[in-house]
């Protein structure tokens, strides 16, 4: 059966769908947004059991992400900040930082980094204050090279990498090589100093679904997979929608199977995240702690200390991260090795731990390798056809890559449909 026509088709609720549907929506165009799923979100997700609450996957919110302006009201997610500072294993024991991005705006070349000497705190903190005094359309557009490049260029000592930024930003880029572009990297620096890490109380996926109960009634269709499209419309289950625009909002894979040979599929970063429900023991903290490694974990906080509402009153949720490398198949993400590293770094008996739930994630990210384009086109034209794409592989690989996506998604379609705006 063949649904009757609406301006524009959206494939995909994840956040770069929903952004733009909301800024073509508010622009009067009637829009259609077709998810797979059973809810929206996409990657941002959250499940609730036996009375917590639990992200798929850990993921934060950084309140200074431009993209949320305008677009989110942060109040009403009601958000729970982490402790600003973080918790590294230095020869075994945990060791205290304050937040190392945040310490740089304020205290130069006193970053309270346990190696790296005078000098070595002196280059890491020249190194981000750049980040934090540049524009950051400058920082978009210098030369690129992988942020461990970078890093060595600056001449920010090795202890301090190992130490330090590698293990921080292995859970943020999903890779412990970081071969990732320094224009992301540089660009998180400046997003970790002014901004917040935050959930919000009801969990990560109050976000999309924030935005997308701003959108009519009627405008996402659960449950609809779509199976090929054209410039004109879509086809799903339950037969065609036809359209004077077409979004394509998935992820790069499912992108690159509807549209082949247009989208080249990203090489994938993955990870594992495991929750255990603890009883409540002291020295439990809303801090992100880090494993430097070698070690199957990549970073772990009590996240319910942080959020309360993520656990029952008297437990602990214990959230904790394993980047997948080459060998993470052969991890037990919640076997002896992972929990006494988690001992260590929780500086606790793990032994009575409850396992809750594991989320093995292999295409958490699209990988960003150097030189990375940091906006690809949204607008895919073949002779006189149009189809648009959005998602985090047009901009980069996070909640503020997707959100822009969308709206520059959206700008080109209401310029092509010359809607005013
Ligand atoms: C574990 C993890 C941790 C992360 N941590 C952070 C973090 O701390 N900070 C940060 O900024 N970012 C983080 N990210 C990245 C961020 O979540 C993503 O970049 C962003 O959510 C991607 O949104 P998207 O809309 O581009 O794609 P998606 O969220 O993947 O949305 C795509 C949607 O398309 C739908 N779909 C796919 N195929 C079809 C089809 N054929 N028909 C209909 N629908 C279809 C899917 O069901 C999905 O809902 C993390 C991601 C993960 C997974």
């Amino acid at each position: 059966m063949t649904r009757a026509a609406v301006d524009v088709v959206v494939v995909g609720a994840g956040l770069a769908g929903l952004a733009c549907a909301r800024e073509l929506t508010r622009q009067g165009l009637d829009v259609l947004v077709l998810d797979a799923g059973d809810a929206v979100g996409g990657r941002v997700r959250t499940d609730q059991v036996d009375g917590f609450t639990l992200d798929r996957g850990f993921q934060v919110l950084n309140t200074a992400y431009p993209a949320l302006r305008g677009l989110v009201d942060l109040e009403a997610l009601d958000l729970r900040a982490f402790d600003a500072s973080v918790g590294v294993l230095v020869d075994g024991e945990r060791a205290l930082l304050g937040n190392p991005l945040q310490d740089l705006r304020t205290a130069g070349p006193t970053v309270r980094v346990p190696v790296g000497g005078v000098t070595g705190k002196a280059a890491l903190a020249a190194y981000a204050g750049l980040c934090l005094a540049l524009p950051a359309s400058s920082l978009r557009h210098r030369v690129d090279v992988s942020a461990a490049e970078a890093w060595r260029r600056a001449h920010i000592p090795a202890g301090v990498v190992d130490t330090l930024l590698r293990p921080f930003l292995a859970g943020v880029l999903l890779e412990r090589d970081m071969s990732s572009s320094r224009r992301f990297t540089d660009l998180m620096f400046r997003m970790f100093a002014r901004g917040r890490s935050t959930v919000p109380a009801g969990g990560m996926q109050r976000l999309p679904q924030q935005i997308a109960a701003r959108l009519p009634e009627g405008a996402v269709r659960l449950g609809t997979p779509v199976h090929a499209l054209s410039p004109t419309g879509v086809s799903t289950d339950e037969g065609a929608v036809p359209a004077r625009a077409v979004v394509v909002a998935t992820d790069a894979w499912a992108a690159a199977g509807l549209l082949p040979g247009r989208i080249e599929p990203p090489a994938p970063r993955g990870v594992t995240t495991v929750y255990h429900a603890a009883p409540a023991f002291p020295g439990a903290t809303g801090m992100l702690l880090l494993d430097p490694g070698p070690s199957p974990v990549d970073n772990t906080i009590a996240i319910s200390v942080a959020a309360p509402e993520y656990a029952p009153a008297g437990q602990v949720l214990v959230s904790t991260s394993l980047v997948h490398g080459s060998d993470h198949s052969a991890v037990d993400a919640d076997g002896a090795e992972v929990r006494a590293v988690l001992g260590r770094l929780h500086r606790t008996d793990t032994s009575s731990w409850r396992w809750v739930a594991t989320y093995d994630l292999p295409r958490a990210l699209p990988g960003m390798p150097a030189p990375h384009p940091m906006r690809r086109p949204v607008r895919l034209r073949d002779g006189g056809d149009t189809v648009y794409v959005a998602g985090d592989h047009r901009d980069t690989s996070s909640i503020q890559g997707a959100l822009v996506s969308g709206r520059r998604c959206a700008r080109a379609v209401l310029t092509d449909l010359e809607v005013s705006a």
